[in-house]
């Protein structure tokens, strides 16, 4: 059996070569890891859930027009994407005080932010994903202003939309992180939503209890870990009602 050339292993995903030239296989893990890999886990199913999680999402990303890497899901763990130069910047954006921004200015967890507040981190393991400004993204030119332009009008459309989406299964979207790449089309351009969207990458409370539906449950070591990620994709109609056990095939409930 031919062997697939692995590129790449972070600490949630694998990623592959694709059958086709341009393209890449996603395989989600189980491992959780936060604080910059300092705490290290396993949530079992995981990996199953956010493939899940992200394919629906990004499909209704494409649906209201905005681009994103991802083609198709190929089997409970995987996903074929477009092979993309992955801009080393993620977009933090916060609609609630929570995490870090609530240390930083001493905002209690759950306050309503004035407006939305975006953020940017430096992609770097060694650094632990500095905070950084725009000046410093286009200084070192990680992405031109032109990028950062696409990034930010993407990015709030992808905010309002995904909102909208949650707070009609009684979720609410607290943050979430995005990052984007560049596609190339001969010699076009275009910036794409690259990665995962998924409750190890969003902040997502529910919105009569507050109760956490997150990776949060993990870092935080508040327990019912699965059971939150479940919850998740159950609202989103992609989990059948009796749990994880009948998501042995690809019957996706839309
Ligand atoms: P905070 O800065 O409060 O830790 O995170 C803000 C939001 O961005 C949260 O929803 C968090 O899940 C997401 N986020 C920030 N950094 C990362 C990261 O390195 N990986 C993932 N998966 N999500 C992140």
């Amino acid at each position: 059996m031919a062997r697939r050339r692995q590129i790449y292993e972070g600490r949630a995903k694998i990623l592959f070569e694709g059958p086709e030239a341009g393209t890449i296989v996603q395989h989600f893990k189980d491992d959780a890891t936060a604080f910059n890999a300092s705490k290290q886990g396993v949530i079992t199913g995981k990996g199953v859930l956010n493939n899940r999680i992200s394919e629906y999402l990004m499909l209704r990303l494409h649906e209201i027009g905005v681009p994103t890497h991802f083609i198709r899901r190929l089997n409970m763990r995987e996903q074929l994407v477009r092979e993309v130069e992955m801009i080393p910047v993620e977009v933090v954006v916060r609609n609630i005080a929570a995490g870090t921004l609530s240390e930083r200015f001493a905002i209690p967890e759950g306050t309503p932010l004035p407006r939305t507040i975006l953020e940017y981190c430096f992609k770097s393991d060694e650094l632990a994903d500095p905070f950084v400004s725009e000046e410093h993204i286009t200084a070192f030119e990680w992405a031109s202003p032109q990028d950062m332009d696409d990034m930010v009008s993407m990015t709030l459309r992808v905010n309002d939309f995904l909102t909208g989406l949650f707070l009609g299964i009684g979720i609410r979207l607290v943050d979430f992180r995005l990052e984007f790449g560049r596609l190339w089309d001969a010699d076009q351009m275009r910036i794409v939503v690259a990665d995962e969207i998924s409750p190890d990458s969003c902040r997502l409370w529910d919105a009569k209890t507050n109760e956490k539906m997150d990776k949060d449950r993990f870092r935080r070591d508040l327990g019912n870990v699965e059971d939150a990620y479940q919850e998740v994709a159950r609202r989103l109609g992609i989990l059948p009602e009796s749990g994880p056990r009948d998501m042995q095939g690809p019957k996706v409930m839309q």
